[in-house]
């Protein structure tokens, strides 16, 4: 995502930076740049406009001419702007009344129902929540299917009333229910329309008055570029909806929505979803955001996704035996599915600095362990244990096991060996790095 941006925005500053001494005439230029780069991202027209205009005034009135690092102040005068135009701090969900309830808006395909369920794994591990889908869509039995499907996935429950198609009388039944069975969360998902109309407006604008929910959140998928503003600013007239929630952010979309959604509606966006899969949700950080705009990357996303996957125990474990040499490749497989758990590969590399960039054309797929996995699993659990026996007839039947060749085979083993006397190196240093620097 916003690839293109990041690389037309960086050209612009190293323009300025290429000056010996800049003048307004440079900054005007490269605010031109900057413009036409947020256009072609499909930024709003007017948005990028009052954004150039800002950034202007700030770099004039911060003296950005006679700044030692002009450039760099320029990037810092628009990552600033940046983030605040993409709303300045991350917009938390309101979780209060018992039950909370979420009603989900948003144009049929936007990722509504996908959503729904995202959500309810997410509050369900991170705030121990215990919610209720509700399936509003009473039009596509398809949709009830979906979310029934989500549902079992993530195992919570979905309620649906067979036969009812009035499906205010089901949100309010379900919010019944789920007081009587002590849910405290309930998230319903509601029929979604190809284009804006006039009865699906009627119809979650009177869901929304009978339920009161705690949040009504607008999914959008954010490839629709304009389109998604504009359908932003339409069921924003109606709904007056809390929080906006982009889809689609892990394709190719060229950013403008999420660029300009937030000075359009004036509403935050809350969440942002980067992939099919039911952990592809993450909460909007509009600073964050600006990072990876600007080509910085996006360190402490990385970490916290680390985080998420991180056990302490398992960790502390892992430890000992690094330090003790009895790393195998058990704990080597262990850790590849740990960091495939973090989400799609190209999106992890890209977070870090300088790396988005590099990687832009290089086509890295959730495959790239594929052949480490199947020459690991063609061992034998002795073999996987103590990896010293491997002796050479041993490594031929393993690379015929996993359809690969000796040379590869020998290949990950030097890795493996060079990567458990790094871990043990690295170790050492942390518990006693005094002794540690005597010994070098
Ligand atoms: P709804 O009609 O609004 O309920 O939309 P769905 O939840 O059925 O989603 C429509 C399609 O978009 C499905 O194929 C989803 O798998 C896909 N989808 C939803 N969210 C994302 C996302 O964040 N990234 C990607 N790549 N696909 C998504």
């Amino acid at each position: 995502m916003f690839e293109n941006l990041s690389e037309r925005l960086e050209r612009s500053f190293k323009l300025l930076k290429g000056q010996g001494k800049i003048t307004e005439i440079n900054v005007a230029e490269t605010l031109k740049d900057v413009r036409r780069a947020l256009l072609d991202a499909d930024v709003n027209y007017k948005v990028a406009k009052q954004f150039t205009d800002t950034v202007k005034a700030k770099a004039l009135g911060q003296n950005v001419i006679n700044a030692i690092k002009p450039s760099e102040l320029m990037v810092k005068i628009v990552h600033d702007e940046l983030t605040s135009l993409m709303g300045g701090d991350t917009a938390p969900l309101n979780l209060s009344g018992n039950p909370t309830v979420i009603l989900m808006s948003g144009l049929q395909g936007s990722g509504k129902t996908t959503m729904s369920g995202k959500l309810a794994r997410k509050l369900k591990s991170e705030k121990s929540k215990r919610p209720l889908l509700v399936a509003g869509d009473v039009y596509r039995p398809a949709a009830i299917e979906q979310l029934k499907v989500l549902g079992e996935q993530i195992e919570v429950p979905v309620y649906t009333e067979e036969g009812n198609k009035n499906p205010v009388q089901i949100a309010e039944n379900a919010i019944s229910y789920a007081k009587a069975n002590h849910y405290d969360l309930v998230i319903v998902d509601t029929a979604g329309r190809l284009a804006v109309d006039e009865a699906m407006m009627n119809e979650i604008a009177a869901i929304k008055k009978a339920i009161k929910p705690q949040e009504t959140l607008f999914v959008v998928d954010s490839m629709t570029g304009q389109d998604a503003v504009n359908t932003a600013k339409e069921f924003n007239d109606r709904l007056d909806f809390d929080g906006v929630v982009l889809t689609k952010l892990d394709g190719d979309t060229r950013g403008g929505a999420a660029l300009s959604i937030r000075t359009v509606v004036t509403k935050p966006i809350k969440f942002v979803g980067t992939g099919e899969k039911l952990d592809a949700l993450d909460y909007f950080h509009p600073a964050r955001m600006a990072d990876r705009i600007l080509g910085m990357g996006d360190i402490v996303s990385l970490v916290e996704k680390a985080q998420q996957q991180f056990d302490e125990k398992e960790a502390r474990e892992l430890q000992r035996k690094i330090a003790k040499n009895q790393f195998n490749f058990n704990d080597f497989l262990n850790q590849i599915q740990q960091i495939k758990k973090m989400g799609n590969l190209k999106d992890l590399a890209s977070m870090i600095p300088g790396v988005g960039k590099a990687i832009k054309d290089i086509d890295i797929d959730d495959n790239a362990f594929k052949g480490i996995e199947a020459i690991i699993h063609s061992m034998t659990p002795q073999e996987r244990a103590n990896p010293e026996i491997i002796n050479g007839s041993r490594r031929q039947r393993i690379a015929r096991g996993s359809g690969t060749t000796i040379q590869e085979v020998n290949r990950l083993l030097k890795q493996f060996e060079e990567t458990r006397k790094m871990m043990k190196a690295a170790t050492a240093m942390k518990a006693n790095p005094m002794k540690m620097m005597r010994n070098m």
